[in-house]
């Protein structure tokens, strides 16, 4: 280890700052986020500082640095862009053993400064020893998406009841205590938003004489179209802390990856006209494997209130009492409209967008058409394949213009996806050649033709 890592109290220490430029501007905002007593000595400020001396959060030194301004001083940085002066505020503080950091200039330092994650009262702190800043900013960058933003409310959480904790257990169980409600349910519901219900959870657990809460719970996440770069950070995390996964045809196989690799897999399929398994019995099995004391986590492609019936499987949890929480994905509309190119919406073209189910009931699709044969609106068709036909059909018989550009993408947004482009006239023709697989997305309306303009995206096939 080249350095120490610490965290300094310097809350009400009289610091000083080396320079009255930008950087300098920066390192200021930190000594005063950290509570610092802050002066700068520098022949001028930039505006940013002008504006802290105004505010009164800082005092001015004009003029150039001399050896004397670090006389009572707890800590030093300099951030000029004169080598000579940071050489001679290095020499200065190192005789006086005052710790010192030259921007930059990690020969100089007798201390380096981290990047940072902040979460409240978290902070992680990130060095490369000096060696290279800017790996060290690109994994702080990787910290930043695994930390939910809410970890510092969870962390006041705890604060909160650490004393009542400490009270109530020994230190073994306390330590339980903590890794579970800290990962558990009750975090979850800091996560999501639920401060109070978490706070009366944590209360509960603690009158309860139970180590924490044990209970199961269900989070019904959208996994996205496909990509999994696409998921959300809360469905990441939530997916790696799985004790079993209940899936649809429609989530990827490299989304299914990120999973939990101990978690058990169970498919829920629905495949056009099979069902793999009732929905009924999927409401119930979800209810089931909670009630187990499981965390369960019910994967749906896209997001689970388009089309998803994600409404019909909370209602029976909600029902049961079981716990849950909604993830909301990127739906098929959005990931497939963007990796073909395709902007839904357009102030010249296009001002409104309806998602449609295409779904065949009967062999008919039972849909108002005038209102969808409008102009200047786009339609995006979820579980047209087999209706393809009719709906072209009914779009023009109600009135829109046979020409009006029409677009299938097929496994949209991964690395198969293929885009199909025709008109409402000779769409159902060129699917009839295509040897087109599901699952596949139908965009109907004059935004099509902005593919063209998009070049860089792949060509129709
Ligand atoms: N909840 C999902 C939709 C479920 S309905 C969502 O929000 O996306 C299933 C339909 O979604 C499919 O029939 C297809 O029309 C569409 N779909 C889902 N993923 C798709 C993809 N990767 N490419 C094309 N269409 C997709």
């Amino acid at each position: 280890m080249d350095y120490l890592p610490i965290f300094l109290d310097i809350r009400g220490q009289p610091c000083l700052v080396v320079g009255g430029g930008e950087v300098a501007a920066r390192k200021a905002a930190l000594l005063l986020r950290a509570g610092a007593r802050l002066a700068i000595r520098a022949p001028s400020l930039c505006a940013d500082l002008e504006e802290d001396l105004a505010a009164g959060r800082i005092a001015h030194h004009a003029g150039i640095f001399q050896e004397g301004d670090l006389v009572g001083i707890s800590l030093v940085i300099a951030a000029t862009d004169d080598e000579e002066v940071n050489r001679s505020v290095a020499a200065a503080a190192r005789s006086r053993r005052i710790p010192v950091n030259v921007v930059d200039v990690p020969a100089l330092c007798s201390f380096i400064m981290p990047s940072i994650v902040e979460r409240g009262p978290v902070i992680v702190a990130v060095s490369s020893g000096g060696n290279s800043p800017v790996l060290a900013r690109l994994l702080r960058a990787r910290l930043e998406t695994l930390i939910p933003s809410s970890y510092g409310r969870l962390a006041a959480l705890a604060g909160v009841f650490r004393e009542r904790v400490k009270a109530r257990f020994a230190p073994a169980e306390r330590r339980r205590f903590w890794e579970r409600t800290l990962q558990g349910p009750i975090a979850e519901l800091v996560f999501s938003g639920r401060e109070e219900a978490a706070r009366n959870a944590m209360q509960a657990a603690l009158d309860d004489n139970r180590l924490a809460f044990t209970g199961g719970e269900v989070a019904l996440i959208g996994a996205g179209p496909g990509d999994p770069d696409l998921l959300t950070f809360r469905a990441l995390r939530l997916m790696q802390q799985a004790d079993v996964v209940v899936y649809d045809r429609l989530v990827s196989k490299p989304v299914l990856e990120l999973v939990r690799r101990d978690a058990q897999f169970i498919y829920a399929g629905k495949e056009r006209a099979k069902h793999a398994l009732p929905q009924e019995d999927i409401n119930h099995l979800l209810v089931r494997l909670a009630k187990e004391g499981k965390r369960v986590v019910r994967l749906k492609g896209g997001d689970p209130f388009i089309f998803g019936r994600g409404g019909e499987e909370i209602d029976t949890l909600a029902a049961e009492g079981i716990p849950f929480q909604v993830v909301p994905g990127i739906t098929a509309a959005s990931g497939c409209a963007v990796y073909a190119g395709i902007p839904l919406t357009h102030r010249d073209y296009s001002q409104s967008v309806v998602f449609v189910t295409g779904h065949l009931k009967d062999g008919s699709m039972d849909l108002n058409w005038p209102a969808l044969a409008q102009s200047r609106q786009t339609l995006v068709f979820y579980m047209g394949l087999l209706g393809v036909e009719i709906l072209c059909r009914e779009l023009i018989a109600n009135g829109l213009p046979a020409e009006t550009p029409a677009a299938l993408i097929q496994q949209g947004t991964m690395p198969e996806q293929r885009v199909l482009v025709g008109t409402l006239e000779t769409l159902p023709g060129i699917l009839r050649t295509g040897n087109v697989k599901a699952p596949t997305l139908i965009i109907v309306g004059e935004v099509v033709r902005l593919r063209e303009r998009l070049k860089w995206f792949e060509t129709a096939a």
